[in-house]
């Protein structure tokens, strides 16, 4: 393919266009799960958009020419507490979570990486990494801790494009009598005789949590790399914290070329926290939702942009795939046109994207063949229409058998409320059905209902 990316970079703070570093290679790491908790609907954010990246630079450079490397933090502090209150030790804690994780990315249809390391594996390097810096002076040790210098490392803030003062000010950094300023970093810590630790120069002990990527992607793709993603909440600390890290160690200017960052996802406009207890798990989601569905709801806003996770976009989502499977038939993989990803070449816009989709499906619908096959080798470039009609079908019967139960119960209620005279009880029943997907109708004695 001849057209060109453009990418959003955090580092420059504008939009540039992509070139690797070796088309025959390009490489991309993004952060992946720490394994402590069922991952949310937060955290399947950039398992898609990244996904949708992964397909598209397959598209561009060839199948074979991207290696994609996403980790998982299987030692951290987090995974410790959680051991701990769930009473299950951390080897049965990190299994359960990490198996969990890999049916949400089955269940989203993202592919598999090329490279999917796990920190807990790469301890020695990590070492070698600490005992690097320790050499260069870019870190000091203090009581069995290890602690970057940030003053060394005069780049510090290049990416979140804040003076050191800013970043003190504006977050919450680590408090620690071992520390010289406020924001060194650790890079090893000892360890309870009970925690998990590995002996190393400095003691037994575990590394800190940034070390692990800066590691891992000199590992599988080199000290120079092209694309680094993540959340919008990685940037400070921890990419800044990987950028010192790997430059120091690795006496760099560069460390990844482009850094691309996706919005928060709110859920009914809404922070979502453990405290207020409105954690959407792609778990739950699982039991209730089609994979695909999520995947669109995801992709509707551009991937800079918040995303507010609501039963209206579910809605819209569904009702979308429902017509969008009426044009489904199973094609030969077809050369998608080079005119058609042109949105996504900006900066992924996918909701631009989408809109064309919807266009290709009217042509589509007009039956035309090759309109048909147009629209579909569209829709699996972003890995939607991908599961064939059949058990898209199926998921939507089974779903329907377990809300009959729940519908016979509402419809009861609402006939009771009217029965009393309490028709606006009644209307709210009848809306909250509705917004399910269920239209009712009251015949002379009775009251029937039909999916939308
Ligand atoms: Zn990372």
């Amino acid at each position: 393919m001849t057209k060109n990316l453009n990418l959003f970079n955090t580092l420059s703070n504008k939009k540039e266009k992509f070139a690797p570093i070796d088309i025959n290679k390009v490489g991309m790491y993004v952060c992946g799960p720490t394994v402590y908790d069922f991952p949310h609907i937060g955290n399947a954010r950039p398992l898609v958009i990244f996904d949708v990246l992964f397909r598209l630079l397959k598209k561009i450079y060839g199948k074979n020419k991207i290696a994609y490397v996403r980790n998982i933090t299987d030692v951290d502090d987090k995974i410790i507490e959680s051991s701990k209150r769930n009473k299950k030790s951390i080897n049965e804690l990190t299994k359960i979570i990490t198996k969990s994780f890999h049916e949400d990315c089955k269940y989203l249809n993202c592919l598999e990486p090329s490279f999917e390391p796990k920190a807990t594996e790469h301890i020695q390097e990590m070492i070698s990494m600490v005992t690097n810096l320790l050499k260069n002076k870019h870190a000091y040790e203090n009581e069995k801790h290890v602690y970057f210098s940030v003053s060394s490392f005069k780049k510090y803030g290049r990416l979140s494009n804040k003076s050191s003062d800013q970043l003190v000010a504006g977050s919450r950094v680590e408090v620690s009598k071992y520390k010289k300023d406020p924001l060194d970093f650790v890079l090893w810590k000892p360890s309870d005789e009970n925690d998990p630790g590995w002996d190393s120069p400095w003691g037994r002990g575990r590394p800190g949590w940034h070390l692990e990527c800066s590691v891992m992607s000199e590992k599988f793709l080199g000290k120079n790399f092209d694309i680094h993603g993540g959340g919008l909440d990685l940037v400070f600390p921890h990419h800044e914290n990987e950028i010192a890290q790997s430059c120091c160690a690795n006496k760099t200017n560069n460390f990844a070329n482009y850094w691309l960052h996706n919005g928060f996802v709110t859920f009914d406009k809404e922070k979502m926290s453990k405290s207020i207890g409105n954690i959407v798990t792609i778990s739950r989601l699982r039991e209730n939702i089609n994979g695909q569905v999520v995947r669109l709801a995801l992709l509707s806003s551009h991937y800079k942009q918040p995303l507010d996770w609501n039963e209206k976009l579910i809605k819209e989502s569904q009702n979308t795939l429902n017509k969008w499977y009426g044009q489904f038939e199973k094609t030969d993989p077809e050369e998608i046109n080079e005119d058609v990803i042109i949105p996504l070449l900006e900066d992924l816009n996918t909701p631009e994207y989408i809109s064309k989709l919807h266009l290709l499906y009217d042509e589509s619908s007009k039956g035309n063949k090759k309109s048909k096959v147009k629209f579909l080798a569209a829709c699996k470039q972003i890995g939607l229409l991908e599961e064939d009609k059949q058990s898209w079908d199926n998921f939507k019967k089974s779903k329907a058998k377990i809300d009959e139960n729940f519908i016979n119960k509402k419809i009861k209620e609402r006939n009771g409320a009217r029965k009393k005279g309490d028709y606006e009880l009644a209307d709210i029943i009848r809306k909250e059905l509705e917004d399910n997907g269920v239209a009712i109708e009251d015949k002379q004695d009775q009251t029937e209902w039909k999916y939308k």
